[in-house]
C-alpha cells in the first residue's frame, strides 16, 4: 500500500501521516525529515540539501528523486509525505513503482487556509531526537512541560525553517509547483480532500478518523 500525504508545509502532514501508518501498518518516509538528518550529519547531500531548505526554496528533483527510490527499494508498505513535490517527481514515482508491479493506493489531500498555517507554523515546536521526531505546538498543542518532548524527554526546538518569513516563502513555492499535483491526482482518480479547521478541538483524531474511512474505500 503507498499513500501519498499531499498539503501546504504546516497542514499536519506528518502528524496524520505517522497516525496512518499506525493504523494500517506503514512505514513512514518524510523526505523532508530524511534532508533534516542529512543536513545535521554534515554529509554531502545535506551540505546542498541545505542551500535550498534554509531558503525555503525545494532541493533539485534529480537529488530528491534518488534519495527517495533508493529509500523506497527496501520498503514495501509506505505513506510517504512530503514527496512528491512536483509533477516529475509524480510521474517518477508512478513510472518507479510500475517497475515493481504496484501503485498509489490513494492520495490524501491535506487542506488548510494560508493564514491559519502562518500562524500554525511558526509556533510549531518539534523534538530534537530524530528517532522520535514528536511535534508540538506553543499554541495548539503544548508540551506538558514546557520544552521538553512528552514522548522521549528530549528538548523541543523549532525548525530553521519555521520562521514566518521561510514560512510565506514556502507557501509560494507550495502553490507555484505542488498544487498542480492536486489536478494531476484527481486526474489519476487517487485524491481525496479533508478541509481542516485547525482551531477544532481533536483535529488530529478528527483528521485521522476521516483520513482512515477514505483510504479503507480505496484498499
Ligand atoms: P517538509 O518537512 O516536508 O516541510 O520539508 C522541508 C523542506 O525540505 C522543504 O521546504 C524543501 O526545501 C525540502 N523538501 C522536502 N521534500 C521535498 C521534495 N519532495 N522535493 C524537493 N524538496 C523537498
Amino acid at each position: 500500500m503507498y499513500i501519498i500525504m499531499l498539503g501546504a508545509p504546516g497542514t499536519g502532514k506528518g502528524t496524520i501521516g505517522k497516525e496512518i501508518c499506525k493504523k494500517f501498518n506503514l512505514s513512514h518516509l518524510a523526505t523532508g525529515d530524511i534532508f533534516r538528518e542529512e543536513i545535521k550529519k554534515q554529509t554531502e547531500l545535506g551540505i546542498i540539501a541545505d542551500k535550498y531548505i534554509s531558503k525555503g526554496q525545494l532541493v533539485p528533483d534529480e537529488i530528491t528523486i534518488s534519495m527517495v527510490e533508493s529509500k523506497l527499494d527496501k520498503l514495501d508498505d509506505v505513506v510517504l509525505d512530503g514527496y512528491p513535490r512536483t509533477i516529475n517527481q509524480a510521474e517518477c514515482l508512478k513510472k518507479y513503482l510500475e517497475s515493481k508491479g504496484k501503485s498509489v493506493t490513494a492520495v490524501v489531500n491535506l487542506d488548510v487556509p494560508d493564514e491559519d498555517l502562518v500562524t500554525r507554523t511558526s509556533s510549531r515546536i518539534i523534538c530534537s531526537n530524530k528517532e522520535c521526531g514528536a511535534s508540538f505546538n506553543t499554541k495548539f498543542m503544548p508540551p506538558k512541560q514546557e520544552g521538553i518532548c512528552d514522548k522521549c524527554g528530549s528538548p523541543l526546538i523549532k525548525r530553521k525553517d519555521d520562521e514566518p518569513e521561510t514560512i510565506r516563502q514556502r507557501l509560494d513555492v507550495y502553490h507555484k509547483n505542488t498544487e498542480k499535483l492536486i489536478e494531476y491526482y484527481v486526474n489519476e482518480g487517487l485524491l481525496f480532500n479533508i478541509n481542516i479547521d485547525i482551531y477544532c478541538e481533536n483535529v488530529k483524531e478528527v483528521t485521522t478518523a476521516k483520513a482512515v474511512e477514505e483510504i479503507n474505500k480505496r484498499r
